[in-house]
């Protein structure tokens, strides 16, 4: 199996730590509001990750956090906590904004048949874990004291920019965006912040240094090595992780532990934009999520799985109504064509099987395992065994297509027979007994049409 690791910015082939096992570290929501179509995108990566290693019979375990305190608005630790702040504007509490866009979360999760991580662990259970890396950092010299907290200095770390592979100098720039004049560098950033004299927060806690909360980075490292170990295998985020959370989670963690390296694989999902290449940003407030897109609309979430299942995941992707459409579309005609092998499962093709691992296992080419499935459809198989591989791959696909083509479409044994003929009539070009077939399936209440891909069915 190759994946493509941002540290090394090759594709390499996959060994675990552990043989047959894999620690797997996907950076979770800032729980202050709802996670986006961009946000999914990052999450139906990393599940895709997941149930790709599954399907190559890894023990996956996956943690992933949820960050209810720390996460500022400015990304370099100044501004004010973006969950306080949500609080300040509704008048509920922080500690309820947090509970209910973390249950915002999870169900979007479900929605899109993303399998929940062995452990979700909040920033705010694990304060203590917290403390204990930042005083272990504190002890070897890497942290100094500033008014409003306490910082990491990154100058004491040689290979800083070893994720982004930017030059120190371009890192130190781009920081130079929130100014904060104490900092010794730029790139330095908060392990500890200090409440505001005269203020008092709702999250804030007792700590050496003073009362106060984490800066957002510190969680990550924290946990993760708790849950997964000093070291473990693969970590996730989006592209936007890479030059300032990732780099300082890698910096400070490895400064912690004295260990190297942290994490073997480090992947990256690029973004969703919206039209014209605008990224989709929680912050700006004009983003649209899967409520709002599809469960409103009466359209399957899953249809937006089915999307991103089309696009590389290190590729942008843009989202617009023709994407909508086009991916409903191509979902709607796969249920169909699967519905039309009836319900019988034969046995699986080994053949395919190889040819979709093959796809999948070239870091995670789903759009040529979609392909596949396409061929398999096609192929000369009986409708059983074509069945009995189409759900097997569907484990890692996840678009429910058992479920769904018996639920949603259900299309009688009658229609289904006259489709098949009607298939038979369409590859021998006999267009008389091809229209004569579609008036009969019209009678029995369904519309048939000619797609590129195949006879599309609906009702009317
Ligand atoms: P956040 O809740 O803002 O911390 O982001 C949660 C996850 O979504 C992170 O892994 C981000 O990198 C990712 N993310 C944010 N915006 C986008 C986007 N437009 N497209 C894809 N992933 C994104
Ligand atoms: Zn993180």
């Amino acid at each position: 199996m190759q994946l493509y690791n941002t540290l090394t910015r090759k594709k390499e082939d996959f060994k675990p730590i552990k043989e047959g096992s894999v620690g797997l570290y996907t950076c979770g929501p800032t729980v202050y509001g709802y996670p986006h179509l961009g946000n999914m995108r990052t999450y139906i990566f990393e599940d895709l990750l997941k149930r790709v290693l599954t399907y190559n019979n890894y023990e996956v375990n996956h943690v992933m956090n949820i960050t209810d305190v720390g996460h500022l608005t400015g990304d370099r630790d100044m501004g004010v906590d973006k969950v306080e702040r949500e609080s300040a504007k509704t008048g509920q509490t922080a500690w309820e904004i947090a509970d209910f866009y973390t249950t915002a979360f999870k169900e979007d999760l479900k929605s899109l048949n993303i399998i929940f991580p062995n452990t979700f662990c909040k920033a705010t259970d694990n304060i203590p874990e917290q403390i204990a890396m930042i005083q272990t950092l504190e002890e070897k010299g890497f942290t100094y004291k500033i008014t409003d907290g306490i910082y990491f200095d990154t100058a004491k770390v040689a290979d800083y920019n070893k994720l982004s592979h930017q030059k120190i100098e371009d890192l130190r720039e781009g920081a130079r965006v929130e100014i904060n004049a104490e900092k010794k560098n730029p790139t330095d950033f908060a392990l500890w912040k200090l409440s505001p004299t005269g203020a008092k927060r709702q999250m804030e806690w007792e700590s050496p240094w003073g009362v106060g909360f984490p800066g957002w980075h510190i969680e990550c490292s924290a946990m993760s090595v708790k849950y997964l170990g000093e070291q473990f295998d693969i970590h996730c985020g989006g592209v936007d992780h890479i030059d300032i959370h990732h780099t300082n989670e890698l910096a400070q963690t490895e400064s912690a532990t004295s260990k190297k390296p942290w994490v073997n694989y480090w992947l990256h999902s690029a973004f969703l934009n919206g039209i014209g290449g605008k990224k989709m940003a929680k912050s700006s407030g004009d983003f649209i999520t899967v409520t709002n897109t599809f469960t409103e609309k009466g359209i399957s979430p899953l249809v937006y799985r089915f999307a991103n299942l089309s696009v590389h995941y290190r590729k942008p992707m843009e989202w617009s109504e023709e994407a909508l459409i086009s991916a409903k579309n191509g979902y709607e005609n796969l249920l169909v064509k699967i519905s039309k092998l009836g319900q019988k499962t034969g046995k699986l093709s080994l053949e395919y099987k190889d040819k979709f691992l093959a796809d999948i296992n070239d870091d995670l080419n789903m759009s040529k395992a979609l392909a596949t499935v396409q061929e398999l459809l096609k192929s000369d198989l009986s409708d059983e065994d074509k069945l009995a591989t189409v759900l097997d791959f569907d484990k890692v696909l996840g678009l429910n297509l058992r479920l769904e083509t018996k639920a949603d479409i259900e299309i009688p044994e009658a229609v289904i027979e006259i489709l098949k003929k009607r298939e038979t009539a369409r590859q021998n070009k006999d267009w008389k007994s091809s229209d004569e077939l579609r008036d009969e399936i019209l009678k029995l209440g369904y519309q048939v049409t000619d797609a590129d891909a195949g006879q599309e069915i609906k009702l009317i």
